[in-house]
Order: structure tokens, then sequence, then C-alpha cells
């Protein structure tokens, strides 16, 4: 017997919708759409090469992409042919979605429908995937929208705390996400009232103003009805698209709020497991018996970087701890990618494992059973319906 983890079925725990895009793509639109960057213009010039052309602003998770596609279609791997299989295929759109997940056994996604705006509705992109998703209910766009509606900080308090609280007695919410690490960073100060209400006129002026104290003070109020719903608070950390406040996106820096004794049941979910500071978040997983991370975005972005990522993140991480995702946010190929370039970089970490006699085989089966749907089975519970 050696590591096989091609029919291990899979549970994505961080994604985002997509609708069907079945129409046509150029292959500079392809690439757009495989690509994190949100700026036109990244795939315009073309660099010759001895056989060919090809686009500037390709990268290793791009060519990993087309390689393993070209395969999967039985065509030519290049680009121009990739493209124009995909094309062929995705006509009907809901099938090819479909045959993709199953190809991969990828069959539950828990997903952040804050991401595209307008919100793409959980039952559209249900349609297209045949199967139900779970949700996780971003905070901040209730505190931009509430913001309008209330004049007084207290009235705007209340009303946002209702509607967290709200969210989180819904089936199939399985806990309150923040992009903190967007708007004033990870360092969590202590709930200060007085300083928040003062900001409050701030926020109303601009939904965009950095006013830390209160953003502060309203994601301790997230983690409040997390801990009373018994629901995972889901926090960015690490890398994200171009707005992130890198310098303020470490995990350490989270460490004091979730020390707080009164967190000490909450469940929090560090989402991208803090890339390019992954062992902080593994540290903390390491530390703190209620906090876990997933593995999204840097799993598939960083390419050939999946393997040395997940062994780096296991140098502290308990097997319990780390969980299975994407980050994939606008076509099923990434979604479709993300499990398989996974599946083959963890074999080779789990293979070596086996080899320098750290375990047995079937350990080393059993925590790539974890990390791909068991420690979300685990962690989720009481709020997933048998699958
Ligand atoms: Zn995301």
């Amino acid at each position: 017997m050696s590591i096989d983890l091609t029919r291990v079925r899979t549970i994505d725990v961080h994604c985002h919708p997509f609708l069907p895009n079945e129409r046509p793509y150029s292959e500079i639109e392809f690439l757009e759409e495989l690509s994190l960057s949100v700026r036109p213009g990244m795939f315009d010039q073309k660099i010759k090469s001895k056989t060919g052309m090809m686009y500037s602003g390709l990268n290793m998770y791009m060519q990993i992409t087309i390689q393993r596609l070209a395969k999967y279609f039985s065509c030519e791997p290049t680009i121009e042919a990739v493209v124009r299989k995909r094309n062929e295929y995705a006509g009907d759109f809901s099938s090819y979605t479909k045959e993709l997940f199953n190809n991969v056994k990828l069959e539950g996604l828990l997903v952040d429908f804050g991401y595209p705006t307008p919100a793409i509705s959980n039952k559209v992109f249900e349609e297209i995937t045949g199967f139900p998703s779970w949700e996780v209910y971003r905070i901040e766009p209730v505190m931009d929208h509430l913001r309008d509606e209330c004049n007084r900080f207290t009235e705007f308090v209340e009303a946002y705390r209702n509607d967290l609280r709200t969210a989180l007695e819904k089936k199939g919410v399985l806990g309150l996400k923040s992009i903190i690490a967007y708007r004033s960073g990870l360092e969590i100060g202590p709930m200060n009232e007085k300083e928040a209400s003062i900001q409050y006129e701030s926020f109303r002026e601009n939904k965009r103003a950095t006013v830390k104290t209160l953003r502060d003070y309203c994601l301790h109020i997230a983690m409040e009805e997390c801990t009373r719903a018994d629901k995972a608070m889901h926090i960015h950390t690490g890398v994200g698209d171009g707005e992130v406040l890198l310098h303020k996106a470490s995990p350490s820096l989270l460490v004091n709020m979730l020390r707080e004794d009164k967190y000490m049941n909450t469940k929090v979910h560090l989402v991208h497991g803090g890339y390019p500071w992954m062992e902080e978040a593994a540290f903390i997983c390491s530390v703190l018996p209620n906090v876990y991370m997933d593995i999204s975005l840097q799993n598939p972005f960083a390419g050939h970087g999946v393997k040395r990522i997940i062994s780096q993140v296991f140098e502290f991480a308990p097997f319990n701890k780390v969980m299975y995702g994407s980050d994939a946010f606008t076509i099923p190929e990434t979604n479709w990618l993300g499990v398989k370039l996974f599946k083959e970089c963890f074999t080779e970490v789990l293979q070596s494992w086996v080899e320098k006699d750290y375990m047995s085989e079937e350990k080393a089966q059993t925590i790539g059973e974890l990390v791909l749907f068991r420690n979300f089975e685990e962690v989720y519970k009481k709020d997933i319906e048998h699958i």
C-alpha cells in the first residue's frame, strides 16, 4: 500500500460563489479569471520563446492549471488548446462544473457570499454545483448598511448585534466572517465603548474610514455572538487581494484577543492560515484549543509552493487543526485545481513521513483524510447535516 488521496472525499472550507460563465473566453480573459490581480493589463504582452509565445503575467499556478487541464481534456498542454476545449465543454455549464467536482471528489463547500458583490444567491450557486453549500456571514456589509440607517451609536450597536444573532440562528450558517485585516488590521484592542461611539460619526461619513476602535468593538460583538451561538468566527489572515493591509495582517497580532478568558470556548477559524506567516497560525493553533486554520489561497495560488507550505504548517499545527480550502472565486477550474494540486502535494509530503519512519502508512493516510474532510466534520458537526 502507498498513500492514495485521489478517492478521498473533500470539503472546501473557504471559497466564493460564481455565476455560470459559459460564454467563450479569449485566452487573456481566461488568464484574468485565474489571476488574483484585479487590474486589467496583466496579460497584454506576449514573450517570444523558441517554441511559440508566452503571455506576460503567467505564473506557476497558472502554468500548472494549464498543464493539468490539458491532461483532463486530453489536449495539447498549451493555453490555446485548453481554452478552446474549455469553451466547448462549458456550454453546458452546470454539467461541466459537476464533472470537474466529481473528478476530484469535491463534495461540499463552505462559502463566503460576501465576495463577489453584488452577492450571488446561495440558491443560484447550489443549482450550478448540484449540492447544498454552507455559509459564513460577513460582518462588514452589515456594519456598512446599518450605518446608513442608524443615527445614534447605541441604536447601531443594538441593530448590529440583532442582525448577527438572527443570521447565526439560520440553518446552514456555520459562523461569521470578518475582513478587518482589510480595514484597520488584526491588532484588536479591548472593547472601548466610549471611544467607539466617538468614532461612529466618522464611520457614518465614510464607510471605509479606519475607525479602528469602532471596528475592534464590532469584532468583539461578533466574537461574543459566535460564543453565544457556539458557531465559528472566521477571520481573514495574511495576504488577499490588492487592498489588504499587509503590514497588519499577520495572525500573531490576534493573539491578545484570542487569549482573553471570555473567548476561551470560542471557535476561531483563521482563514488562509495567515500565509505567508503560516507558521504563526500553526503555532497559535498548537497552543489555543479552539483555534483552527485552513490552507486556502496559499493553495492553489502558491503553485509548486503548496508542498513546502503543507510541510511547514505541520511543523507546529496539530493534525486535527488544519482544513483544506481553495479561496476559488471565479471559475470552477480553480476549485478543481485546488483539490488536484493539494492532493498531489499532500501525498508527497505524507509519503515522505512514512519513508522517514515518522509514522505508519495507515496513520499518514488518516491524516490526509483529517485535513480533506474529517476535521471539518468534527469542528462543524453540530450544524451540518450528515453528508
Ligand atoms: Zn476568500
